[in-house]
């Protein structure tokens, strides 16, 4: 007897020990299994001239035998070899899906078999032993895989005439299970989860005395099928089946593209971002069929980088079955048909941006950071494709505002206003930005580390410009004001220049901007504070700096108080510079370089 490898082990031990209600999955995982073995015989059928191969006679064959409780499914597709028994069952092919997690152990039972679909071990959650006989096409030798449970499995050479694979499950004893042998409901769970499967999944029947094998699935792909005729039940089954989603999509589209070019396709937007969405892991892609036969799991072409999320097949007649990886990069018909495909997914967002907000609202909150990914990534290039699927949380509105909607509101302004930061609520209480609140003005609050960049990169929507409220100050002053606050700050230059020696600023400057605050930070340049923070925050070992502008709020009662100690104790005055330029610091969310010096001030200054 062989050891599994621990990881199988372990996923093993969660099947056999399964609380999960949907046991009935099972009997899915096996067929697709087999479906999978006969698309690659059928694929090398259609690509080596050597291998001759009927493919009518393709077939999934089920059977059911009440007294030796076992439930047979066999399938005349590619088999398997004495080391592919070993690798593929002894270990679990797709490791890279299984993120155990140690904590959360029931949790973890439901959400494995449901996110992934766990394969061929889910047949532990219904079988007592599992017994594989598989015989590779074109091999002599057949093999047979058995195994009770988690002390491990057993290989023998065995007889078998035909190629293909049977997998013989003894179905465990109990009430729960004795379903898994009445015919009506295996035909219901083929029904249910496994109509789509190209290949006639068969069953004997007795009719007459005369037993036949009868097609439960309907064979012809969803996407192949008529639109009127499909509910949106089995839209939504195709998709949890074939991609392992238990939550509802948020959209599908079926694209039957006839004319010069020919192709159907299915394209579903998911309602959240699955667990590895945004990491490396991730492989973006639709699954591509030609004129029924699969030729890719994921063909990355298909879709754009900032479509990434959306999951689908794609069927064309008019793909050569011989394709490689490389030529389908080149294939025109392959751009085409990712072309047309891009403008279904804009124009179903656009839809769904203008009739079903809250669908959209879901939509961007799981995918919104790709999209603005896309137009950062590609320097603002894709900006046309993409800036009105962007959203910003308005300041007015105090909701999620399109660009288009932020300038319908705000007609007469000349800019597109925003502020950045750490979240909603602390953008709304950094000193700038309540003081134009107050002065209701509509600033879209940027909590994300992109949105800048994003801005940034698109210089403008429409003919207006975006500006960073704590980076430019913006002219709410009347005339008289203005001169008053510039009379102010000539007369003071003497004091701001002493001030500045003690801090690393560009300026110094007294403000009318502020509404309660005594003081903020601002820049010049082309680096905002948030950026620097972005840009410092990555491997890199250059420091960024931002050039920082401490504001003074004239209308504050520090500004007489630094009057008055710049006439009697300067000393003084540099111990106050250093401490309001910390508060601004802090403000801003930046760090302060010499915290004990600070604290160390202020005490001294509350202790007078
Ligand atoms: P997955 O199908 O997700 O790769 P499974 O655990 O279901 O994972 O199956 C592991 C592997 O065993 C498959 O990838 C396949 O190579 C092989 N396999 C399973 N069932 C069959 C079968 N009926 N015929 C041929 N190979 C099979």
């Amino acid at each position: 007897m062989k050891e599994f490898k621990a990881e199988s082990k372990r996923l093993m031990e969660l099947m056999i020990n399964s609380i999960y209600t949907n046991k009935e999955i099972f009997l899915r995982e096996i067929i697709s299994n087999a479906s999978d073995a006969i698309d690659k015989l059928h694929y090398r059928s259609l690509t080596d001239k050597n291998i001759k191969i009927n493919k009518d006679e393709f077939a999934i064959i089920i059977k059911a035998d009440k007294k030796a409780r076992t439930l047979t499914i066999s399938d005349n597709g590619i088999g398997m070899s004495k080391e592919e028994l070993e690798t593929n069952l002894g270990t679990i092919a797709k490791s890279g899906s299984f993120d155990f997690k140690e904590q959360n152990k029931k949790k973890e039972n439901i959400d494995i078999i449901g996110q992934f679909g766990v394969g061929f071990y889910s047949a532990f959650m219904v079988a007592s032993k599992v017994e594989v006989i598989s015989k590779a096409y074109n091999n002599d030798e057949a093999y047979s895989w058995t195994s009770t449970g988690i002390e491990g499995y057993n290989i023998k050479k065995c007889n078998k005439d035909n190629y293909g694979s049977d997998i013989i499950l003894t179905i465990k004893d109990g009430e729960d299970y004795n379903c898994y042998l009445e015919d009506y409901e295996i035909k219901n769970l083929i029904k249910k989860y496994s109509d789509y499967i190209t290949y006639p999944i068969k069953m004997e029947v007795t009719e007459d005395k005369e037993t036949k094998l009868q097609v439960i699935n309907s064979l012809v792909p969803l996407w192949k099928r008529n639109k009127k005729e499909i509910s949106e039940d089995e839209y939504n089954t195709f998709y949890s089946d074939k991609f392992f989603d238990y939550e509802k999509p948020l959209s599908h589209m079926h694209i039957k593209a006839e004319g010069t070019l020919e192709y159907n396709s299915l394209i579903y937007i998911p309602s959240h971002a699955s667990y590895d969405y945004y990491s490396k892991d991730y492989e973006k892609g639709l699954q591509l069929y030609s004129n029924g036969v699969l030729v890719m799991e994921k063909c990355a072409d298909l879709i754009p980088d900032y479509f990434s999320f959306v999951k689908g097949v794609v069927d064309s007649a008019d793909l050569s079955l011989n394709i490689s990886r490389e030529m389908l990069q080149q294939n025109r018909v392959l751009k085409t048909i990712a072309n047309n495909i891009e403008k279904h997914i804009k124009n179903e967002l656009i839809s769904m941006l203008n009739d079903r907000r809250d669908d959209y609202l879901k939509f961007w909150d799981a995918f919104g950071l790709q999209i603005k990914a896309g137009i950062y990534n590609s320097y603002g290039m894709d900006k046309e494709k993409l800036q009105d699927l962007l959203m910003f949380y308005s300041s007015k509105e105090d909701k999620q505002v399109t660009l288009k909607e932020y300038l319908e509101s705000n007609k007469n302004e000349d800019a597109i206003y925003y502020a950045c930061g750490s979240s909603i609520e602390q953008i709304k209480t950094l000193p700038q930005v309540e003081a134009l609140i107050s002065k209701d003005k509509d600033i879209l609050l940027c909590a994300n580390y992109l949105d800048e960049f994003v801005f940034k990169v698109m210089e403008k929507y429409e003919d207006k410009e975006f500006k960073n409220i704590c980076s430019e100050s913006i002219d709410l002053d009347t005339e008289e004001e203005k001169e008053e606050l510039k009379a102010l700050n000539e007369n003071s230059k003497d004091l701001l220049a002493l001030m500045k020696e003690e801090l690393d600023v560009l300026d110094i400057k007294f403000t009318n901007r502020l509404k309660n605050h005594p003081v903020c930070l601002s820049t010049t340049g082309n680096i905002s504070v948030e950026m620097e923070k972005v840009m410092n925050a990555m491997p890199t070992n250059e420091a960024i700096n931002a050039q920082k502008v401490l504001e003074i709020n004239s209308h504050h009662p520090i500004t007489k108080k630094l009057q008055v100690l710049y006439k009697n104790d300067k000393e003084e005055l540099k111990k106050y510079s250093k401490v309001l330029y910390a508060q601004a610091r802090l403000i801003e969310g930046l760090p302060i370089d010499n915290p004990t010096e600070i604290t160390n001030l202020i005490c001294e200054i509350m202790g007078k």
